[in-house]
């Protein structure tokens, strides 16, 4: 067994500007790394973890000021993600979660982002509070290497993009 590692958790705390999407995706991809999952596995998380900040930082702060919360464990071989803001929260959340629903098609949003978080981790939950703001939680289990055929990650490669 390579995972050695139990566990461990890290919490980042950013301000909402779009530059610091790429910030919580590449450090929650280093921090990531210590389970040695393969490139799949971290892209698929970088990717999850990018659309959340992003809803955080487009619809949750809109054009304000606020702080992005990221809290990553890991247990054992699974890696739980944990992204709030404090914002405007979401109406319906069931109805957020359906692909193509968005509200606001006029900034080239598709409306897809609950839709990509859900089907490249193992589980997503979205909790919001009107005026309040949101916090989206998600897990994945990282595979252990011998049961894959693809070689792990390097930190040099979750770095990357
Ligand atoms: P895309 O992610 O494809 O660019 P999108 O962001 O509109 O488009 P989703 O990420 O699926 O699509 O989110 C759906 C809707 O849920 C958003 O349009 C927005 O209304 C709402 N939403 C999502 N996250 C938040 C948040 N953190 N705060 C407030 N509203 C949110
Ligand atoms: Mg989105």
């Amino acid at each position: 067994m390579k995972n050695k590692i139990t566990d461990n958790e890290v919490k980042l705390e950013f301000l909402s500007k779009s530059n610091n999407e790429a910030f919580a995706r590449i450090s929650v991809a280093a921090f990531v790394s210590q389970l040695d999952p393969t490139i799949e596995e971290i892209s698929d998380i970088k990717t999850a973890v990018s659309e959340a900040v992003t809803n955080a930082i487009v619809h949750g702060y809109e054009d304000k000021m606020g702080i992005v919360t990221v809290i990553c464990k890991i247990h054992e071989n699974e890696v739980y993600i944990e992204i709030s803001d404090s914002g405007k929260g979401i109406e319906n959340v069931e109805m957020a979660k359906q692909p193509l629903f968005t509200t606001r098609p006029n900034l080239e949003r598709s409306g897809m982002g609950f839709t990509i978080m859900e089907s490249f981790m193992d589980e997503l939950n979205v909790q919001s509070i009107l005026g309040l703001g949101t916090k989206v939680t998600m897990k994945k289990k990282i595979k252990q290497t011998e049961e894959v055929e693809d070689m792990p990650v390097t930190l040099e490669e979750a770095l990357r993009g």
